[in-house]
């Protein structure tokens, strides 16, 4: 399959061809036309396998194509989780708008807010943003939804992990209208969250899925190393620095302050590295993006900030100094790397505190894991069994209707909180002790 098969607008064509993209990957060739055919859209492809353009052009061929329902709002809304994607996104759908009419702006939180206001009223046709500051300007009235036709949502499933799901209704909300399309798209977008959000959010969308997010990436190398402690992690590290002929490195560690400390650390050693986190002004944080990806410095340390979506082509190794605690993120921390059909290298320690996500990852990828040995490196720490859950008599309380219907001693797991299992139309509630206020208290909570 071609570009040209898409019936792609003349002058999208030949900036497709200019860019130099020769063949559509197959995640294009199933999303483009869905698209291009007015449907929602929930699709997924592995990581690297140019999602971006499976928006980007759809986008703007239905504005070429079809009238604006408004002069003034804004016709296509793209959000992303980070503003380092949103950034990248832009800068790609500006290479693509550059020959057209419409206006691209980007509006990202951590930036001058006036600014944004002013850059609103020039009437942009694109929007691309971080849900946060997006639902500031639409609440304080600086631009409305009323006319909007496209709503895409990269990295989809990320933006609820971050508690994005208010503002995204919020935004939805305000552009609710018969002629909206909304596209969600990711590498991971198979759990429920992400199932009942698109309910709110999408009408009768079509599911367009390459592979799924549990199918090895046959571009990245994986290799599991264990680790008895924190120092035994920078031993192991140390010897892949050294060891290792690579590129760029994208070093990913659990917190913030572990990101600083061991750039710090790298940087004693005579190691160009630097560090990436949340907690640094956008400025510093565009000025650590911009020289990362010119290759000003080797190796990036950073956090779950910079697992989705970044595409920085020189990174041949991703690290996991820590393993993630939210299971899918593996899956796009070792994404950074084996893109667009370049081969790279995903090495992850494993120490006893990484131990219970190492076991989720393990299940999520739906294969049994060895881990690798390095010469000279006397490991000790072999996994962690897992712990028997104890069986307690205990008071069992059956609830309905808010009302307690029995309360009989049963043998069940001990657990320290309360514990609710739904059971059709009832709830039981396990407990040692229960009083009533517990019990009123417990399905509060629930319906909350
Ligand atoms: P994803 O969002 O799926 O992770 P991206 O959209 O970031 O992937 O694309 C990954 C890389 O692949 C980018 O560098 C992009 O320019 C490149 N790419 C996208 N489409 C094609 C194509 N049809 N042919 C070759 N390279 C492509
Ligand atoms: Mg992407």
């Amino acid at each position: 399959m071609q570009f040209s098969d898409f019936g792609l607008d003349n002058s999208l064509m030949s900036t497709v061809e200019h860019l130099g993209f020769s063949a559509p990957t197959q995640i294009q060739q199933q999303a483009i036309p869905a698209a291009m055919a007015g449907h929602d859209l929930i699709a997924s492809s592995k990581t690297g396998s140019g999602k971006t353009l499976a928006f980007i052009l759809p986008a703007i061929q239905r504005l070429t194509k079809n009238r604006a329902l408004s002069k003034r709002d804004p016709r296509v809304v793209i959000l992303t989780p980070t503003r380092e994607l949103a950034k990248q996104v832009f800068s790609q759908l500006r290479l693509f708008t550059a020959n057209t009419q419409f206006k691209a702006v980007l509006i990202l939180g951590g930036e001058n807010f006036n600014d944004q206001v002013k850059v609103l009223e020039k009437e942009p046709e694109f929007i691309v943003a971080t849900p946060g500051r997006l639902a500031d300007h639409l609440k304080q009235g600086h631009f409305y939804l009323n006319g909007l036709e496209l709503l895409i949502l990269d990295e989809a499933d990320r933006m609820l992990d971050l508690g994005f799901s208010k503002e995204l209704t919020q935004i939805n909300n305000a552009a609710d209208h018969r002629k909206r399309q909304t596209l969600l798209f990711s590498a991971t977008l198979d759990h429920a969250q992400v199932n009942d959000f698109a309910k709110e959010l999408l009408k009768k969308p079509k599911r367009v899925a390459i592979e799924s997010a549990h199918t090895e990436h046959e571009d990245i190398t994986k290799r599991f190393f264990l680790a008895d402690n924190l120092s035994q992690k920078e031993v192991l590290l140390q010897h892949f620095l050294t060891t290792e002929t690579s590129r760029q490195i994208i070093i990913f560690t659990a917190t913030r302050s572990d990101t600083d400390r061991l750039a710090k650390l790298l940087t004693e050693q005579e190691l160009n590295a630097v560090a990436l986190s949340g907690e640094l002004n956008q400025s510093q944080r565009n000025q650590i993006m911009d020289s990362f990806a010119k290759g000003q410095h080797k190796i990036l340390v950073t956090t779950d900030l910079a697992s989705r979506g970044l595409d920085l082509i020189n990174v041949s190794h991703v690290i996991n100094f820590d393993m993630p605690k939210h299971t899918e993120e593996f899956v796009h921390r070792i994404g950074r790397t084996g893109r667009a059909g370049t081969k790279g290298d995903a090495i992850s320690l494993v120490g006893p505190n990484d131990w219970l996500s190492f076991k989720n990852v393990e299940a999520f990828l739906q294969q049994k894991i060895s881990f690798a040995k390095v010469d000279g490196i006397k490991v000790k720490f072999k996994g962690l069994k897992p712990k028997k859950e104890k069986v307690v008599k205990a008071k069992v309380t059956v609830v309905k209707d808010n009302k307690a219907v029995s309360n009989k001693p049963r043998k069940v797991i001990k657990k320290t909180f309360l514990d609710i299992e739904d059971a059709g139309a009832m709830k039981i509630i396990k407990r040692k002790k229960l009083t009533p206020d517990q019990i009123e208290d417990s399905t509060k909570k629930e319906q909350d």
